[in-house]
């Protein structure tokens, strides 16, 4: 067979957020099964999956079970124990690698793959303890921020550093956990480029992304972004280029600031998401392939799909919101709301931070 998996085919997925939820509808649209593995019962992936399992990540009799149960195994988010997909791994075939988890999931060893890449990104130092702290700040200086090297996401586990703020304290305000310090980015445009890459190396990126970020979470973002077409090719080039040093399968998404060096324009690379990404939202809507079938593609082993934009050739764009806590409220207006669609995650609890759901349309030209 020329292609990894065939339709009729289980697709596993580890995670059940919103994002395994809008995998799992992309899978059954192109005649794919999927089995859902979450860690919580009430997982927004679970009502659209499949088969599901519950059961904790470091569960290896139920790990087992569900590799032996699914064709191919994916992840919707990157904090996946790095020994829980490295187990899955050694059973069956799974996309995006083991290897490229490590590196994500870690953000020294982000920074240090990037570095072997040539992508530049914010100065940073190594911190594993509160003397390490003092010495980072006089290396990185005290425009910076604290971040945890793992599990952190939206803003958690990071601090930043106020003017005369008690290092020891902060570094246990953090946790006491191994960390990096980063210099602030003075950035003038946060954007990301989402892509993908096949097994065979086929390649292709969705145009730029602009994002707008409240309280370091994701608020809207809108497509195409408003840089120079040579900036844009260069983020999508280095994309590229990060995606081929990983011998990547599947949907990835690179976030990176735009600044400003004189005249020119620089791109640095904030990190790198070995998923589908909350900015590519909009192509559920947008785009000619969105990038959940986009995934499902790479992984199967499957030509990539077209990734241009729809209906958006007279200089309109692609915006996209999300409904973050109490925003969901606004669904029966939304719904209201000509030429636009809304997308629910089906969370029984509001909380506030939490995603709920999102919403695109196209906005004529400024
Ligand atoms: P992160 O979880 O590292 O992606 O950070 C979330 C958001 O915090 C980013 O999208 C930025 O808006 C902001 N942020 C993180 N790191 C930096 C930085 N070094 N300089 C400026 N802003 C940052």
């Amino acid at each position: 067979m020329p292609y990894d998996l065939a339709p009729g085919a289980t697709i596993g997925i580890l995670g059940g957020g919103q994002l395994g939820r809008m995998l799992a509808v992309a899978a059954a649209k192109l005649g794919l099964k999927t089995h859902v593995y979450a860690e919580k019962a009430e997982s927004p992936a679970l009502d659209v999956a499949s088969s599901r399992t519950v059961a904790a990540f470091e569960d290896r009799e139920t790990l087992a079970a569900f590799a032996s149960s699914v064709d191919l195994i994916t992840y919707e988010f990157e904090n996946i124990p790095f020994h829980t997909a490295s187990f899955l791994a050694d059973l069956n075939l799974t996309r995006p690698s083991p290897a490229t988890l490590a590196i994500c999931q870690d953000r020294l060893r982000e920074k240090e793959f990037l570095a072997s890449v040539g992508a530049e990104f914010a100065s940073y130092a190594r911190v594993d303890d509160a003397g390490a702290l003092a010495r980072a700040v006089a290396q990185v200086g005290r425009q910076s921020i604290l971040k945890t090297r793992r599990s952190g996401y939206d803003g958690k586990g990071q601090i930043l550093l106020r003017e005369g703020a008690d290092l020891a304290v902060t570094f246990c305000a953090l946790g006491g956990v191994p960390a990096i310090l980063e210099s602030i980015v003075p950035f003038e445009m946060e954007i990301s480029v989402v892509a993908a890459r096949g097994p065979d190396s086929s390649f292709a990126a969705y145009d730029v992304a602009e994002n707008i970020h409240e309280n370091q979470i994701l608020k809207s973002t809108r497509v195409p972004a408003r840089l120079p077409p040579e900036i844009s090719a260069a983020a999508i080039q280095l994309t590229r280029r990060i995606a081929e040093a990983l011998e990547y399968s599947g949907v990835l998404a690179v976030e990176m600031f735009v600044v400003r060096n004189g005249e020119r324009r620089e791109l640095r690379v904030n990190e790198i998401a070995p998923r589908v990404h909350n900015s590519g939202h909009w192509t559920l809507d947008g785009a000619v392939t969105s990038q959940f079938e986009q995934h499902v593609r790479a992984i199967a082993g499957w030509p990539l799909g077209e990734t241009g934009r729809l209906r958006t050739q007279y200089g309109e764009y692609w915006e996209m919101k999300n409904l973050i806590g109490e925003d969901v409220l606004l669904w029966p207006e939304i719904l209201a709301e000509r030429n636009t669609h809304l997308h629910l995650y089906g969370k029984a609890e509001i909380r506030a931070g939490r995603k709920m759901g999102h919403f695109t349309r196209i906005i004529d030209p400024d």
